[in-house]
C-alpha cells in the first residue's frame, strides 16, 4: 500500500498556474508544461508556496496573495526624481514608459516612469507587481521526493541539470 504524496517540504512539485492581477491574466503555464520547482525551497513566492502544503495531486485552489507575501508593498523611497536636463534624450518622456538605468555598480535596474512635471521625471523602482494582491488559479499535477542532491542545491535538477 502506498502512501498518497501530499505537497510538504522535500517535495518536487509540478503546478498548473494561472494568475490574475485586477482581473487581468498576468502569467499562465497553460500551453506550456507545468512549473515544477522544490517546496520549501523558496524557488516560488512565499504566499503561494504556504497555501500549497497538504495538496494532492489533481487538488486545485484559489489562492489569494496579500502584496506582503508576493512582490511587496510599494516604497516610497523606490520613487526617484530626476531632472529634465539629466533624463537621456533618446527615451520618451512619457508615464509609463520601463526603461533601464544602471546604479553606482554597474548593475542594471528596471525602473518606470512614473510622472513628468515641468522640470523633472518621478521614476518608480518597484517591482510592477509590488502593492497588487495576485490571484492565483494552482493546480498540483505532480509530486514526488526531491533526491537528496536536490535538497542539498534548494532546487530541482530537471533536463537542464546542474
Ligand atoms: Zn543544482
Amino acid at each position: 500500500m502506498s502512501e498518497i504524496l501530499k505537497v510538504q517540504d522535500g517535495q518536487v512539485v509540478l503546478m498548473e498556474y494561472t494568475l490574475r492581477v485586477d482581473g487581468e491574466i498576468l502569467d499562465s503555464s497553460s500551453g506550456h508544461e507545468p512549473l515544477e520547482f522544490l517546496q520549501g525551497a523558496g524557488n516560488i513566492i512565499p504566499g503561494l508556496e504556504d497555501e500549497l502544503y497538504g495538496m494532492a495531486v489533481g487538488e486545485s485552489k484559489l489562492v489569494i496573495v496579500q502584496p506582503e507575501d508576493g512582490y511587496g508593498v510599494i516604497d516610497a523611497e523606490a520613487f526617484v526624481e530626476v531632472p529634465r536636463e539629466q533624463f537621456p534624450s533618446n527615451i520618451p518622456m512619457e508615464e509609463g514608459i520601463e526603461i533601464q538605468v544602471t546604479d553606482e555598480n554597474g548593475t542594471p535596474m528596471n525602473a518606470r516612469i512614473d510622472s513628468v512635471s515641468d522640470d523633472s521625471v518621478t521614476l518608480d523602482f518597484n517591482h510592477p507587481l509590488a502593492g497588487k494582491e495576485l490571484h492565483f488559479d494552482a493546480k498540483i499535477v505532480g509530486l514526488r521526493d526531491a533526491t537528496d542532491e536536490e535538497n542539498e542545491h534548494g532546487h530541482v535538477h530537471g533536463a537542464h541539470s546542474h
